[in-house]
């Protein structure tokens, strides 16, 4: 069993550090906020008074923080964890951010003889808490096969995507995927409408046809459909507005430094921004329909 620094103790780090406890493991818990420390003292950590204390001595630091700024703060600023890691330890960094400061990080690490994999996540806070996340990793294939047995635990699946950085890449990618359909499968929703076509009706045909994709059939936007999509219960998260506008953001970021044209990430990123100026950010982001149908 491992000695585990774990720091961002919030909605995804306070589940994810609970199930590392639960399944053994020695975990010495640091955040900013008060409320979330106690709560990891609840599920069984013990307390650190800062990141620098959490990765004392620790074989793995784990961090989920809110973007990249904060990753660079903890890992890299003063009295940060590169500083404070034992030799040869591990670092996972499972906040989404943009791959620059992965990338930035990763180097520092290993410039300190440590091993570092960015180690994003899907599957929302649900996912979190039955550890059934999706990761998506990037780094040297020994962090990357050292990270394997600790992400297992908080997770149903682990992919190796590449040197590092490209955790963050495959899953800014994915997202911009994501945004893009919903966006697609609430138009075609809201033009049925007008047409006078049942939402059951259009679900059952493109649900069988090619119009088929996860946000249609996982996730629909109009309620009847899929009975646990958010779209039942007026669209409370799951996985929110400004969550999903975060992830474009960072997409067009990505694509701007990078001479990628990604005019449809563009749009949604756009699309995405309305929504969450008009006061609906804390929705689940299948709630944009509304905005699409003219109901906001
Ligand atoms: P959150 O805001 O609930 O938690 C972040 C925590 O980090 C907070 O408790 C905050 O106090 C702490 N923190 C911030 N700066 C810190 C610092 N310098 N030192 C120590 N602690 C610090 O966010 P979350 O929903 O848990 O998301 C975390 C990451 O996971 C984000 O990058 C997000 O994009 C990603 N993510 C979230 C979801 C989701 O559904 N919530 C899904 C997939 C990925």
């Amino acid at each position: 069993m491992a000695t585990i620094g774990f720091i961002g103790l919030g909605n995804m780090g306070g589940p994810m550090l609970a199930n590392l406890v639960k399944a053994g493991h020695t975990v010495r818990a640091f955040d900013l906020s008060a409320d979330a420390l106690a709560r990891a003292e609840t599920a069984g950590a013990s307390r650190a008074d800062t990141a620098a204390a959490a990765a004392d001595g620790a074989d793995v630091v784990i961090t989920m923080l809110p973007a990249g700024q904060h990753v660079r703060a903890v890992y890299m600023g003063e009295g940060g964890v590169i500083g404070a890691a034992r030799s040869g330890a591990l670092l996972i960094d499972c906040s989404t951010i943009d791959v620059d400061s992965a990338r930035a990080v990763a180097t520092a690490a290993s410039d300190a003889g440590l091993l570092m994999v960015d180690a994003p996540v899907s599957g929302g806070v649900g996912g979190a808490e039955a550890g059934t996340l999706t990761f998506m990793v990037g780094g040297p294939d020994a962090a990357v096969e050292a990270a394997h047995p600790i992400l297992e635990i908080m997770g149903k699946a682990v992919v190796h995507a590449g040197g590092s950085g490209t955790g963050q890449a495959a899953k800014i990618c994915n997202n911009m995927m994501l945004g893009i359909q919903m966006l697609s499968v609430c138009e075609a929703f809201m033009l049925a409408k007008r047409l006078g076509l049942d939402a059951q009706k259009l679900f059952d045909v493109s649900s069988k046809a090619s119009g088929q994709c996860w946000s249609l059939t996982t996730y629909c936007p109009v309620p009847g459909p899929v009975p646990t999509s958010p779209a039942n219960r007026d669209h409370a998260p799951g996985f929110t507005a400004t969550m999903m506008l975060k992830d474009l953001k960072l997409a067009q970021d990505a694509a701007a430094t990078n001479d990628a044209a990604t005019p449809m990430g563009a749009a949604a990123a756009g699309l995405y921004s309305l929504f969450c100026n008009q006061g609906h950010g804390g929705m689940d982001f299948s709630g944009i329909i509304r905005m699409i149908d003219g109901q906001s």
